[in-house]
């Protein structure tokens, strides 16, 4: 397998304008606009291509997916290093409690690595701000919304690409000599090229919520202060930490600045009824992946409520009840053996690689290490096998130590 200098080089010749940097008037084609499509883009554009992201949905409907999210250490190595100037991000913890069904303490543990805990919002907006920022050097990168890919076809020098206007229907085919599919963990371009991996279901579903700080009691506030804490219920386990709230939020109310963000990893077994009327929306549409608060049949909110309730200690009631964000997600993984498709043409990047489960808050870090690897490609100091050789490795582990942290706090058997 050739390196992607050859690639480079290859581009030269197509583009055919030696006039300029060779890599300037690269094209590279990225299929999804997420956190790793963006981290992705930023790399190339960085390394000076061109880049166009296709993203099916539109960024209000991105937002509204938008929870609590740990950053590791790769993604803020990639932070420091692509957005040296950024702001304060996250909130930073080491360590978290786990208490007993009357919230006293029992131990204090470790956390796998340090994580600065913020939403996906956040992190969205700096990415999409580092990604679009002029920079009279390079070219300008496109973000196309409402794009949906659901063909590609690898060639014996470029790859073709067709994606439809989810707006007017148009379709439209792009050529380029490289494509990055960061479309997900039920990548559509993976279907296509390559059908030997498929998400399955865990188990259980997690529920996430957040709550204003400043809208819950003094006594919740305070047993819950700037730290993290997991506590073990019958039928699964409960967490909780403080994120910063979303910009937009910041930028409504200057006095709302923290929420208090809570999930509950809720066993539901496969193919029960359970499980369907939990992923069905109040459309009757059933889900694979997430339903937001709006879509959430408000019946099984309060039957689910209701239960946890039950188990959980005074302050996570009362979370639960003021919450203001609520998703509920099917915890879905899957191990994979392979990345790079089509004689170097096509690669897969971030949850459409590999998918670990969130215990460990470690597919985000991941995500990064994998755009962190490809920037040495694209530098020359790596090729793209060691590339896909190290993703596999490193993405292995991470799956494994999501199992293992699971298997700590999830009810036994609930994970085989
Ligand atoms: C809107 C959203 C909100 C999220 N919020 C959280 C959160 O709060 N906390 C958390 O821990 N994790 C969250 N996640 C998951 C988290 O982003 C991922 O687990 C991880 O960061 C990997 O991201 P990814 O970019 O590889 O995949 P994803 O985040 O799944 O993104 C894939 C992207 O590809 C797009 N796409 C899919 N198919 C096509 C197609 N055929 N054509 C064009 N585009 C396509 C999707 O619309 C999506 O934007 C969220 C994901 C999304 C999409």
């Amino acid at each position: 397998m050739a390196g992607l200098q050859n690639e480079v080089t290859r581009d030269a010749i197509v583009v055919g304008n030696p006039g300029d940097t060779v890599m300037n008037n690269a094209h590279r084609v990225q299929v999804g606009g997420s956190l790793s499509g963006l981290m992705n883009a930023i790399i190339l554009r960085h390394a000076g291509y061109k880049v166009n992201v296709l993203e099916r949905s539109h960024p209000s409907q991105l937002y509204s997916e938008s929870a609590g999210l740990g950053v590791g250490p790769n993604m803020h190595a990639l932070i420091e290093k692509y957005m040296p100037a950024h702001e304060e991000y996250a909130i930073k913890m080491t360590e978290y409690e786990l208490w007993d069904e009357q919230a006293k303490i029992q131990e204090k543990r470790a956390l796998p690595y340090p994580l600065r805990m913020t939403n996906w919002r956040t992190i969205y907006d700096m990415l999409k701000s580092a990604l679009m920022i002029e920079w009279p050097e390079l070219p300008s990168p496109t973000y196309q919304t409402n794009a949906e890919v659901f063909d590609v076809r690898g060639g014996s020098v470029e790859v073709s690409v067709r994606y439809r206007d989810l707006e007017t229907g148009a379709e439209e085919d792009l050529q380029t000599s490289f494509l990055i599919a960061a479309d997900g963990a039920n990548s559509s371009v993976r279907r296509k090229i390559w059908q030997d991996v498929s998400p399955s279901y865990a188990g259980y579903v997690l529920w996430r919520g957040r709550v204003p700080e400043g809208q819950v009691s003094w006594q919740t506030r305070e047993a819950l202060q700037d730290k993290a804490v997991f506590q073990r219920l019958g039928n699964g386990y409960m967490l909780s930490y403080l994120v910063p709230a979303e910009p937009e939020e910041i930028r409504r109310d200057s006095k709302h600045r923290r929420d208090i963000f809570w999930a509950f990893y809720d066993k539901v077994a496969k193919d029960s009824s359970q499980l369907k009327e939990t992923m069905t929306d109040v459309d009757g549409n059933v889900h694979h992946n997430t339903i937001t608060m709006k879509k959430i049949q408000p019946g099984v909110w309060q039957e689910a409520m209701g239960r946890i309730k039950l188990q959980a200690c005074p302050f996570y009631g009362e979370l639960m009840e003021k919450t203001t964000q609520l998703h509920v997600s099917a915890i879905q993984d899957f191990p994979n053996t392979k990345a790079v498709f089509c004689d170097d043409k096509v690669i897969l990047a971030g949850d459409a690689m590999s998918q670990c489960r969130p215990h460990a808050g470690g597919g985000l870090n991941e995500n990064a290490f994998q755009a962190l690897e490809l920037a040495k490609v694209l530098e020359g100091v790596s090729t793209l096998l060691q590339w896909e050789e190290i993703c596999m490795e490193s993405a292995a582990k991470a799956r494994a130590l999501a199992i293992e942290t699971g298997k700590g706090f999830l009810p036994p058997g609930t994970i085989s």
